[in-house]
């Protein structure tokens, strides 16, 4: 065997130890009486795989919660949004806000938002 091939060998034994090298560290401590460290490394990974679902589930909890489903006060489109944002309703692009469970114009500051209020022609002659 020359000088090289014994290089290459030390490099590949070098490589596997570093592959078995967790597995070999799970195996002492659960034989030296430490399988609870194991263990509760076990349930940390298992901690760790399990949080982005948790995390999901929150998050469509959140959303479920968050979310509004109603009319355009303009166009009568109905959509979903959510709660305490502003968007514009994707129908006739009106400026919109979120508010318990509705959904309201954003009215420019200083504008006075007037109702229309239907007169019947009876009205207008008495008047
Ligand atoms: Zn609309």
């Amino acid at each position: 065997m020359n000088q090289d091939s014994l290089k290459n060998l030390q490099i590949g034994m070098a490589e596997v130890s570093r592959f078995l090298l967790p597995f070999f560290i799970f195996w002492l401590l659960g034989a030296i009486g430490l399988g609870w460290l194991v263990n509760s490394l076990l349930i940390l990974f298992g901690l760790l795989l399990i949080a982005p679902v948790l995390a999901f589930i929150g998050f469509r909890w959140w959303l479920k919660r968050n979310l509004v489903q109603a009319e355009c006060p303009v166009c009568s489109f109905e959509f979903i949004s959510l709660n305490k944002t502003e968007f514009r309703c994707p129908s006739c692009s009106e400026p919109l806000k979120a508010e318990n469970g509705r959904f309201n114009r954003i009215a420019p500051l200083g504008t006075i938002d007037v109702s229309a209020v239907e007169i019947s022609p009876r009205q207008i002659e008495e008047s």
